[in-house]
């Protein structure tokens, strides 16, 4: 009999609404804890960031970071990008994963900056967005580290779980997630705030078993009793 696979649901905390004087708690712990918070992906210009930041969709900005001397050495500008082989893009970005998808994706991206953008990253979200394989997070990445422009919140796979479980958001999909960040926090914050979540989700709040007992954010998450109760029920009592 073929297996069905029940996809786990995400711990989203149970709130009425985020107290402001606990959402500025988290904040202020979060800057403590990652004071250098910063992207992680190796770039020199814009377009190496964009094309980097495209890459890392599914995949570790590591496992980029490894890719990338090597494409940047061969591909430089977008029209090389443009004109690349489908086959031999392939190979070059085969460890990042979805590397048709993506293969795809950075050629038309290649084509439409040359074409349409003078090769130039735009600097607007509503113009990277148009770009194919970018969405609001690449375009939130790209616009916040190439331009300073800092019109929304970058989510990923760690700010949108870790927002979850720390009550900043009920939501699953990005791009209310992102909404519901933006209207709780100072906009001063929209920038950092994704790679403070993002460290701490890659240091602390795993996905799979978080470490809440080592967790600063522990008195004022309240998904900290449940994932105590599962994982350290001796450490609860
Ligand atoms: S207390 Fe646990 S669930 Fe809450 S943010 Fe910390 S590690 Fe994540």
């Amino acid at each position: 009999m073929k297996k069905t696979t029940l996809k786990k649901k995400p711990v989203v905390a149970k709130f009425k609404r985020p107290e402001a004087e606990r959402v500025k708690n988290v904040l202020d712990t979060l800057k403590r804890m990652y004071p250098d918070a910063k992207c992680a992906l190796n770039f020199n210009n814009n377009l190496e960031l964009l094309i980097s930041v495209m890459l890392s969709a599914q995949c570790t900005d590591n496992m980029v970071n490894k890719v990338t001397p090597a494409l940047f050495k061969r591909y430089k500008t977008a029209s090389d990008f443009a004109s690349a082989k489908p086959q031999e893009l392939e190979r070059m970005i085969f460890s990042c994963g979805f590397y048709r998808a993506k293969a795809a994706n950075i050629i038309k991206a290649g084509t439409v900056l040359r074409d349409r953008f003078k090769s130039e990253v735009p600097k607007n979200i509503e113009d990277l967005i148009e770009i194919p394989g970018v969405a609001r997070k690449t375009a939130n990445v790209v616009l916040g580290n190439a331009h300073g422009v800092v019109e929304g919140i970058a989510v990923d796979t760690h700010v949108r779980r870790v927002s979850q479980r720390l009550g900043l958001t009920k939501n699953n999909d990005p791009v209310k997630i992102e909404q519901d960040l933006m209207k709780l926090l100072p906009k001063e914050e929209w920038f950092l705030i994704t790679y403070r979540l993002i460290e701490h989700g890659r240091h602390i709040c795993d996905a799979k078993k978080p470490l809440c007992p080592e967790c600063p954010l522990r008195p004022t998450c309240p998904s900290a009793t449940f994932f105590m109760k599962k994982f350290w029920p001796s450490v609860v009592g």
